[in-house]
């Protein structure tokens, strides 16, 4: 069990934290979820230690491992930490990689060291692998490799922080089965995590961390599908969105389009559909929009995947005059661009400072029905 009992940090005169009161149960899976900057790293950096609290106390299992005289190394024994970038050491295979904390920490002979790694690496489906340096792996991989690591320790409870937020949608699932895989193993585990489904499927309490604190706390359904305060409300709607803002010319478009690919990626749709939504940004931002809108572009793009219509709206506003592409010259990207999407709308908007225009683009990407129909009919 873990207790954190009135916790405030601050970093000079500036207050990360204050006074954060919080029990977390043996067996618990805790995600947290906020805004950048809101202290998520902060605090799952102050229950092992990373970080010292300003003020407050925090027991591990009933210790304070805030007392002074209390010893660091305690609680590294106690608590694994995954880290959004994997941490792991480059120059050491992933053997070795796993090796070192019982070798270092654990002070395990060699060759005990060694069968238990192989057994952590099979545990993450890398024995294959365990000869492999960092660099010869994938995001995904390496991050399973972190995650054999951390088990090393034999931990009771592990932290991760974002630890998918590196990774294509296609690794984000590997590493999702293997966290899933350890809370059947009765682990206690926090969660550093935007990923809404995983979320839902692996935890049973959601910490939303805003104004310096648990802002709010509740199931998986409470807090993803019936927030009750403003700012958990405003945070969950803006996780079901991609937003995207354009104000320069020479702007990231394989950027964007890598983040639209994502989103859909994330809501299922297919490769066919993700191919049509990319070609729609393409032909109507790059194409027609921003060539209209001179040296100071603004284009605010929002995509919205809704589950009860399994259809995908893209809306997209811009500055400029008012102007619909439909009447652009550039015949040929409205073409493209009608023959990819469901539909396109045009309206002009007259109540907003910046934006003149808007058009909404609807994807109705059909392979989800049809799958969800033949499996009906059977
Ligand atoms: P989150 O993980 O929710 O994005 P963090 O816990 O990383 O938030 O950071 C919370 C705030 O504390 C941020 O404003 C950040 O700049 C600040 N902060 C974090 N670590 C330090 C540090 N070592 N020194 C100074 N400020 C820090
Ligand atoms: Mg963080």
């Amino acid at each position: 069990m873990i207790e954190l009992k009135n916790v405030t940090k601050k970093f000079d005169n500036f207050y990360v934290l204050k006074n954060v009161n919080a029990t977390i149960n043996d067996g618990d899976v805790i995600s947290i979820i906020g805004p950048s900057g809101a202290g998520k790293s902060t605090f799952i950096r102050l229950i092992n230690m990373l970080e010292v609290p300003s003020e407050g106390q925090i027991f591990v299992d009933g210790e304070e491992i805030t007392a002074s005289g209390y010893r660091v190394e305690n609680i590294r024994q106690k608590i694994g930490m995954v880290f959004q970038d994997f941490n792991l050491f480059k120059h050491l295979t992933l053997l070795e990689n796993v090796m070192k904390p019982q070798i270092d920490i654990k002070k395990k002979l060699l060759v005990d060291a060694y069968t238990e790694s192989i057994r952590l690496l099979d545990v993450v489906s890398l024995s294959e692998k365990a000869k492999r340096y960092p660099h010869e792996i994938s995001g995904g991989q390496k991050q399973r490799a972190a995650i054999a690591r951390a088990l090393a320790m034999d931990p009771s409870i592990i932290l991760f922080d974002e630890p998918t937020s590196a990774l294509d949608p296609t690794m984000i699932s590997e590493v999702e089965e293997v966290i899933a895989e350890l809370k059947s193993m009765g682990k206690t585990m926090i969660i550093v995590t935007h990923e809404m489904g995983f979320a839902k499927r692996v935890s049973n309490r959601v910490f939303f961390m805003d104004d310096k604190t648990i802002y709010e706390e509740g199931t998986p359904e409470e807090i993803f599908d019936n927030p009750k305060k403003d700012k958990t409300k405003r945070f969950i709607k803006n996780l079901r969105l991609l937003i995207i803002v354009i104000d320069r010319k020479d702007c990231d478009y394989w950027g964007y389009e890598a983040d639209i690919d994502k989103y859909a990626m994330k809501n299922h749709i297919s490769v066919k559909g993700r191919t049509r939504l990319k070609l729609a940004f393409e032909e109507l931002v790059r194409g027609i929009i921003m060539d209209k809108l001179g040296n100071e572009p603004r284009v605010n793009i929002v995509l919205e995947y809704s589950n009860q219509t399994e259809k995908l709206k893209m809306t997209i506003k811009y500055n400029g005059d008012y102007f619909n592409p439909k009447d652009s010259d550039n015949d040929l990207s409205y073409h493209v661009l009608k023959s990819a999407m469901d539909g396109i709308e045009y309206s002009e908007i007259h109540d907003d400072p910046v934006y003149k225009n808007q058009v909404e683009l609807v994807l109705d990407d059909q392979l989800l029905q049809n799958l969800y129909k033949k499996i009906k009919k059977q």
